[in-house]
């Protein structure tokens, strides 16, 4: 049996979703000791804890350890099942990191599935709703795989009460062609907000267009319904054949200019790194690229969850993964993954 260690590497949640996601494909049990070793609240939360019921869900499996701050699970599953599922996070924890938890079975299951998931859909250090619809979901459908993505309601920390559902079809896999950086990226904003004065919005679209070189009508402020206060900063840079999302959230004590502030450093850095990936896409796609068996792409000098990731992955699947720099460019790297020997 499998035997993960939670605190190796980034030593987050990923660690967990990959092995559950995993463990589904492929049928290996495991056991994780030293769950989230390294996050200030380590063991499950209520976002993993809705993680490892769903994949049991999912995979009729036994566990043992599924519980509230446990660092210790034992997973084996039985049987995989496309369906109709329903998961309630219970508080705003992330919808889109409970599907992807599941996402790689179910693409792999024998027929389609629909996933409805209660919970955050705009949270801090997880991939916001329209990060996964509009940058990772295109690169699924062009690696032969379905998912389809409708947000019914946003999620904001604190109070969250969000829901998106997932059609899922089964992947006829194939393997990811390079994308190709456009000369003449495009870029639009979309700001939300949720129960915060409107001025709010309205600076961070000024900051947006002001540092970024935007029209007025290539931002938008779309005031939402949500059971709380929230507010975000989006910007889509459509960089070629891929589109990246690059978001910011609303805090209390930050100002308005500092959030959307945030989005245009992150984004500059982005468009002067030439790569049409960025940082988190890389890691989310090294899964599907695995499951497609072989494939590649160039991006950002690779993050400690990509190298994490990559090493969960190879624990489960028989793929290994190079992540080498350009020798000719300095600080673009290729992510390639091909079958083990
Ligand atoms: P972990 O910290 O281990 O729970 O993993 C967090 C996941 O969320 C990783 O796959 C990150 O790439 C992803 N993530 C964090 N922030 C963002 C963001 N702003 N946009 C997209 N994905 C994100």
């Amino acid at each position: 049996m499998l035997t993960i260690d939670g605190a190796e590497g980034e030593g987050g949640g990923q660690v967990l979703r990959t092995a559950l996601g995993l463990s589904l494909v492929t049928g290996k049990p495991f056991l994780i000791e030293r769950i989230r070793a390294r996050r200030s609240k380590p063991g499950l939360q209520r976002q993993h804890l809705t993680a490892v019921l769903a994949a049991a869900e999912v995979g009729g499996a036994r566990t043992e350890g599924a519980e509230l701050g446990s660092q210790r699970l034992f997973f084996r599953p039985s049987r995989l099942r496309a369906g109709q599922y329903r998961f309630a996070i219970g508080t705003a924890g992330s919808t889109t990191l409970v599907l992807q938890t599941v996402l790689p079975a179910l693409l792999m299951a024998e027929g389609p599935s629909t996933v409805v998931i209660e919970g955050g859909t705009h949270n801090p250090m997880a991939p916001p709703f329209e990060f996964v619809e509009q940058a990772f979901a295109p690169l699924l459908h062009r690696m032969g795989a379905g998912l389809q993505l409708t947000l019914r309601r946003h999620g904001f920390y604190p109070a969250g009460g969000g829901e998106i559902v997932a059609a899922i079809a089964p992947a006829a896999w194939q393997p990811l062609e390079p994308p190709e950086r456009s000369e003449r990226p495009q870029l639009r904003g979309r700001i939300l907000l949720s129960d915060i004065p409107h001025h709010v919005a309205e600076r961070e679209a000024s900051v947006l267009r002001r540092e970024l070189g935007l029209g007025a009508d290539e931002v938008q402020v779309q005031p939402v319904r949500a059971a709380g206060p929230g507010n975000v900063v989006m910007l889509r840079l459509q960089l070629g054949t891929v589109t990246e999302v690059v978001t910011a959230l609303g805090e209390r004590g930050v100002a308005a200019e500092d959030v959307a502030g945030r989005v245009v450093a992150e984004a500059r850095a982005l468009l002067a790194a030439d790569v049409p990936i960025g940082e988190h896409l890389a890691d989310q796609l090294l899964i599907p690229l695995a499951l497609a068996g072989s494939g590649s792409f160039t991006t950002v000098a690779p993050s400690q969850h990509t190298r994490t990731n990559a090493q969960v992955i190879e624990q489960f699947l028989p793929v290994r993964f190079a992540l080498q720099e350009h020798s000719g460019r300095p600080g673009v790297w290729c992510i390639t993954v091909m079958a083990a020997r």
